[in-house]
């Protein structure tokens, strides 16, 4: 029998139940029964969709009340000391403090740091590791989940992250310390899996997708060592790798003394074949034929195409799933009432993605005239997707097809449009901006629910808008900005709002997709391509540049960004889709740059995230990513500035791609990291204007002027001044205004300061 399981779920609810009890909990409006009655809930309707979808064990341990690393690192007991945990099992107001820095009982503290796995816009909480560190059994929630499972009558299949993969992405002072580590952490790890064991558990999945990275040599022979240890914990034992292929680790991963190796056929689909050629004999091979990332239906016929041979091969030992958790998907389909039905009807999400592997397994086991009239209807919806107008539309490609390689750069080099945007924009030295969003209040999002409501019509939405560019522009002229913003009012979400005005995306009413703790984010799809009907923005800059004498700074989403937010299409290269959102986004910026507007920000937030984990393929994305960012951008006069803005601080290994980019200035985030992240900038000779962030939006705390003072002499030894400018770190939608304005105060007189023109009082 060909056994289907699942490697995750999606944790959070259909109606997102698990956010609305947590963040309940955490205001203090209800007693801490509540997360944990609505959690119970949730597990057992998740395991009874996987049980009833045919997967024979259902998955225990995907579930988290807020992150399984963090589940991870509470069960092995490490807390850093700033918590005040006094040892003993971990309680949950503590892993709450770990994860958010305060909890309804206990002191706060910092929370642990918060970054992105792997290259997906999930995030989870770091370890961290103190030199000497213990492990100690200290959580039992993983034990206590069996139980659950059992007593619902399921045969669980237990999943964790891994030793090394939990240990790669762990701090410490250096890596070389982590991996001193290791011993101490493989006795934890096998006495939990002995006691799953001593539970009745069989399979228990390790998650290491750290295999699918470029590996220093001493982590790979980690992974025997490891292994070798935890093969007697008297339980079958599945390494779980997902997010690429394994390469150069393929035969360490082959060979691990485990029961079974789970691999991503979706994104590595050549190298199947040579892993069943490793494959020793006695091994399970899940093979991940589903798309677990992403959100279209999968090829019926490809996989049973790809799958036949290997089944003949490895008969029982041969296991279907989704490539990854299906963390990462929307968890039904069928809620979606509101899709256009034809592009419905090339979806899957995660309960159809569990019924597709059904589907497979049965075709492999009683051939393909068992299911022959769900290959035809598969067929069918694949084919009608293939010729639909909504995908292919011939303007746009003939467009593309006629870019000139001149398209994408500026008609003149930067330090020749330097003068010409000095000559115009006659800003100080050291000028003053911001990134874009200004407080985004309870009484905007009031209005914007109402006008989606109907309660309001067009013009009162519009009017209350522009009442709040008037109040942001007034608010800056005030406070004696130099470059202003028209504070985004009107946008919901920086993909959503430019994805709903272009053809070629869709929309979800309740596609949510976890991307921290109990926050989730709902990423439109990608369909076909990409075109812009009308223009986007252009009334609203015009508008707010109507009320000030001072350059207005038009507000755009980079080309990657809007691939990366989204679920991409999986028909074409993402270079394709790139360059076709960077055609729509080139004729809005012309239109601002017409409308009088002469500045103009292309965020790409997500320009780093898209860059694949192997650097051997890290070359060719970041120069299509040039390419889409250039042909977006390069149409301007020269007397036309492009800023970029990138709220990250790590760029070493991309500065030259950056440099490439072309932008006139870019703004990055350097306030928490002290500027050190400027050594990237200075060590290349980043010709460009660069400004810094110096105000840490996610703080609610206002920065002293001194403190920004500080942190701009410390940019300008090492960038030369005139090309320094000053600004926050982010956009400002999550503060409030009066911290906003303090803030910014601040700021400007720090920048007079700099300029010598302010108060010399300190
Ligand atoms: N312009 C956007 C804003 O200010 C940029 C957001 C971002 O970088 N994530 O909100
Ligand atoms: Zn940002």
């Amino acid at each position: 029998m060909t056994i289907i399981h699942n490697l995750g779920l999606p944790r959070i609810g259909a109606r997102r139940e698990l956010k609305w009890a947590l963040e309940s909990y955490w205001r203090g409006a209800c007693a801490v029964t509540e997360p944990l009655t609505v959690a119970r809930d949730l597990r057992a309707r998740h395991w009874a969709m996987q049980a009833s979808a045919g997967c024979h064990y259902v998955t225990v341990g995907d579930f988290s009340l807020y992150d399984p690393m963090l589940d991870m690192s509470a069960r092995l007991g490490v807390v850093p000391a700033r918590f005040g945990w006094p040892g003993g099992p971990v309680d949950l107001d503590t892993y709450f403090r770990m994860a958010r820095g305060r909890a309804p009982t206990g002191q706060p503290a910092f929370a642990c740091e918060m970054t992105k796995w792997f290259d997906t816009n999930y995030h989870y909480l770091v370890p961290e590791l103190a030199s000497g560190q213990v492990f100690a059994l200290s959580r039992d929630d993983l034990f206590e989940q069996v139980e659950e499972a059992k007593a619902l009558g399921h045969a669980p299949k237990v999943v964790m992250v891994g030793p090394l993969t939990w240990l790669w992405l762990a701090k410490a002072q250096d890596d070389f310390a982590k991996l001193e580590l290791l011993d101490a952490l493989l006795p934890v790890y096998g006495q939990i899996l002995a006691r799953l064991a001593g539970q009745g558990v069989t399979w228990a999945q390790l998650d290491e997708p750290i295999l699918v990275l470029d590996l220093p040599p001493e982590w790979r022979t980690a992974f025997e060592r490891a292994y070798h240890v935890l093969q007697s914990a008297g339980l079958k034992i599945m390494v779980a790798t997902y997010f690429g292929g394994l390469e150069d680790n393929l035969i360490t991963a082959a060979r691990l003394p485990v029961a079974g190796l789970h691999v991503d056929a979706v994104s590595a689909p050549d190298e199947l074949v040579q892993t069943v050629d490793w494959l020793p004999a006695t091994k399970v091979l899940s093979v991940g034929c589903v798309d677990g990332r992403n959100v279209w239906r999968a090829d019926l016929d490809g996989a049973l195409d790809r799958l036949a041979p290997i089944h003949a091969r490895l008969g029982d030992r041969l296991w279907l799933a989704p490539s990854c958790s299906l963390l990462h998907v929307p968890l039904d389909l069928t809620v979606e009432t509101g899709l256009d039905p034809d592009i419905k009807s090339w979806l899957a999400f995660a309960r159809q993605k569990l019924d597709e592997l059904a589907t497979l397994a049965r075709a492999l086991e009683q051939g393909r005239e068992a299911i022959a009239p769900v290959l035809e209807e598969n067929r069918a919806a694949l084919a009608a997707r293939r010729a639909s107008s909504r995908v292919r539309d011939p303007a746009v490609r003939a467009r593309l097809a006629a870019v000139k390689p001149e398209d994408g750069h500026r008609a003149s080099p930067y330090a020749e449009r330097a003068m010409i945007q000095r000559a115009r924009l006659k800003l100080p030295l050291y000028p003053t901006t911001t990134i874009g969003s200004f407080p985004q209040t309870a009484d905007i999002r009031a209005t914007r629910r109402d006008y989606k409501a109907g309660r309001i019509g067009q013009a009162a939405y519009e009017e209350k808008m522009r009442a709040e560019i008037r109040h942001a522009v007034a608010v800056q002229e005030q406070l004696g900005l130099d470059v202003l913003v028209h504070g985004e009012a009107e946008r919901n979400d920086m993909v959503e709002y430019f994805g709903e005005q272009l053809a070629g995306y869709a929309f979800t009413s309740d596609g949510w997709v976890q991307s921290y703790g109990s926050r989730c984010v709902k990423p439109p799809i990608i369909h076909g391509d990409v075109a812009r009907p009308a223009a986007m923005t252009v009334a609203w800059s015009a508008h707010a540049q109507s009320l000030t004498h001072k350059p207005m700074k038009g507000m755009l989403t980079g080309p990657i960004t809007m691939l990366k937010w989204a679920f991409a299409r999986d028909d074409q290269p993402w270079r394709d889709t790139a360059l076709q959102i960077a055609l729509a986004l080139r004729d809005e910026i012309l239109d601002l740059e017409a409308a009088g507007i002469g500045v103009i920000q292309v965020d790409e937030p997500a320009f780093r995230e898209a860059m694949p984990l192997r650097a051997n393929q890290r070359k060719a994305y970041l120069a299509w990513a040039a390419e889409a960012f250039r042909l977006a951008t390069a149409g301007v006069a020269d007397a036309t500035q492009i800023h970029t803005h990138m709220c990250y601080s790590e760029f070493n290994d991309i500065i030259a791609a950056i440099a490439d980019l072309d932008a006139d200035v870019i703004t990055i985030e350097t306030a928490r990291s002290n500027m050190e992240l400027l050594d990237a900038f200075a060590g290349f000779n980043y010709p460009n204007e660069i400004g810094p962030g110096v105000y840490d939006i996610h703080s609610p705390n206002v920065p002293e002027v001194e403190a920004m003072t500080r942190l701009m002499r410390k940019a300008a030894a090492r960038i030369p001044p005139e090309r320094l400018w000053v600004n926050p770190d982010c956009g400002l939608k999550t503060r409030a205004w009066p911290e906003t304005e303090a803030a910014l105060a601040n700021m400007v007189a720090a920048a007079k300061r700099l300029r010598g023109t302010g108060s010399v009082v300190a």
